[in-house]
């Protein structure tokens, strides 16, 4: 249809790459990602500093951090960071290794497309690599018990050591680490089938400014970052009878500024009567109830304040709906929405809610609740900064132990696993054969690139660990791996507590060739031209 007329398909300015410029764009932009993460791998792993827009400031060298406040632009490196995002929603771990791994594969997956190796074949072979990669994990994994806490304390550890090093952050690490330990065994609930089952959802972190991580404690119950409304009212309250308000106690003011033509100053006073009257049936209907204790989502105005401390109830106002949905699910009580359908029924009970002093500031604590499974660590730290790390660490340190719960097995850490698969993956190649034998090896490669990063933090000769790494799996060292520490490989990683559950290491394997091969699947980017500003 030769009509001469142009048809239009893209909008003006967007821009096309296509073909193997296309992918070769994509390898090198998840290789650049790749390379800024692999300085991080590990617990010799560099912090990054990153400035954004704001001139806001974020010290970490947590990978999906890192790459959340990269705003990165690259169509192809979008998609690595969003694949380390999911890494990290869906085990909570293993995010630098998914980002180094997936980069690796591309590096590796180049010379064969040089080799005018199609990248259909690369990608199955980066897929058969994967599922017997999968396999074999399986099989090499050791069974543990996860309601052994000793051994479960040990594994927390290892991945806690990897964000504090040095005296007082020993301290500070076996603080957390006892109220990790805790706080999951109190929120742990056993299944009919012998197994454990962890919300984390259970578990609130509340960081609260002021004195040192050392200050911060694990409280059975929930803790909110809000004050007693009023002086007059309580600051203890036992065997809490707990309302959940989501409508404030307030009287509703018109949308609309209305104008009202006052000709009495007796007609103010009549207005004003009125609203009062309103507060205090409604504070009456509380009290009616049997309430004395009351969070509200929303204001609660000084005149109820006033009326619901002459009742002696406690009242805290503007609690957050995150919060108000822990405490109905801790202390038994439902959200009411309207002061009509109030009943006793709706309320819920807790042994005591007491507003405390927390360095200069007053938090409100409700323990004792009617479901134990609720807690809260609750955090101090001298800065924002230390604060937000330190929260990362425990929410780190949740997943390693809801990834046992869930999978009760243990693989040795310190590219151990990845070397061992490698060799393993190496043997199952020559009995494919054909190209696709040159991606499994590749694939193998490129998992031996984790032992060669982690070797590199640690300062020793990369090639050289590699070689003796190999060595020592051949000769069934099964779990010989790197230990970065002290610089030197380390014949079994589990002996020295470098270990990680299982499920880890599956999601990274599967999440990284996942992204590397939707990359390689790329032969066309079509990009809109940016907007306008
Ligand atoms: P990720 O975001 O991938 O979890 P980390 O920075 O937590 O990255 O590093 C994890 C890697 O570091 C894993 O391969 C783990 O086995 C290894 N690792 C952790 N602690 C040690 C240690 N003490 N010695 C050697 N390797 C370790």
């Amino acid at each position: 249809m030769a009509t001469g007329v142009p048809v239009l398909i893209l909008k003006e300015g967007a821009s096309r790459t296509y073909g193997r410029e296309a992918l070769r764009s994509n390898i090198l932009a998840a290789r650049i990602i790749a390379e800024v993460l692999k300085t991080s791998l590990g617990p010799r792993g560099m912090d990054k500093m990153i400035v954004d827009s704001f001139g806001d400031i974020t010290v970490t060298n947590d990978g999906v951090t890192i790459l959340k406040e990269m705003d990165v632009q690259h169509p192809a490196a979008k998609l690595i960071v969003e694949t380390a995002k999911a890494q990290d929603t869906e085990v909570g771990d293993g995010t630098t290794s998914v980002v180094v791994l997936a980069g690796t594969l591309l590096e590796k997956a180049e010379p064969l497309l040089d080799q005018n190796i199609h990248p259909s074949i690369i990608i199955e072979g980066y897929k058969k690599a994967m599922e017997k990669a999968l396999e074999e994990l399986d099989s090499i994994a050791v069974k543990i018990d996860p309601k052994d806490k000793d051994y479960i304390k040990k594994l927390v550890a290892t991945s806690l050591s990897s964000k504090f090093l040095g005296q007082e952050a020993e301290e500070i690490k076996n603080k957390l680490l006892e109220m990790i330990i805790e706080a999951a065994y109190t929120v742990a609930e056993e299944q009919p089938d012998g197994t454990l089952k962890m919300s984390l959802d259970d578990i609130k972190i509340e960081k609260k400014k002021g004195g040192s991580l050392l200050d911060s404690q694990l409280v059975k119950g929930i803790v909110l970052d809000k004050e007693v409304v009023h002086p007059g009212m309580p600051k203890r309250v036992e065997n809490a009878k707990i309302l959940l308000l989501d409508t404030p106690l307030e009287v509703e003011k018109p949308d609309i500024t209305a104008k009202i033509n006052i000709t009495d100053p007796r007609q103010i006073e009549a207005f004003l009567e009125e609203q009062t009257k309103i507060l205090k049936e409604m504070v009456d209907k509380i009290a009616e109830v049997g309430a004395n204790v009351v969070f509200v989502q929303k204001g609660i105005d000084d005149v109820a304040a006033h009326f619901l401390a002459k009742k002696g109830i406690l009242a805290v106002r503007r609690v957050k709906r995150s919060d108000m949905e822990k405490l109905a699910k801790a202390t038994g009580a439902r959200i009411v929405t309207s002061l009509k359908d109030l009943s006793a029924d709706a309320l819920g009970e807790a042994e005591l809610v007491e507003e405390r002093r927390v360095g200069k500031e007053k938090m409100v604590f409700v323990e004792g609740c009617k479901n134990p499974k609720a807690v809260t660590i609750l955090l101090r730290g001298a800065s924002d900064m230390a604060l937000d790390e330190a929260e990362r660490n425990i929410t780190d340190a949740l997943h390693v132990i809801r990834n046992i719960f869930l999978k009760p097995k243990i693989v040795g850490g310190g590219g151990a696993v990845e070397v061992e698969l490698a060799e393993r993956l190496r043997k199952y190649a020559t009995t494919v054969g054909g190209k696709e034998q040159l991606a499994i090896e590749a694939y193998a490669e490129a998992l031996e690139e984790i032992p060669v990063v982690l070797a590199d933090t640690a300062g020793m000769d990369t090639l050289e660990t590699l070689m003796e790494l190999r060595r020592l799996h051949r000769e069934g060292k099964t779990w010989a791996g790197v230990n970065v520490l002290e610089g030197k490989v380390e014949e079994d990683m589990t002996k020295i507590g470098v270990m990680e559950p299982v499920r880890v290491r599956e999601q990274v394997l599967k999440s990284a060739t996942e992204a590397a091969n939707a990359l390689l699947k790329i032969d066309d980017v079509i990009a809109a031209a940016p907007p306008k500003e």
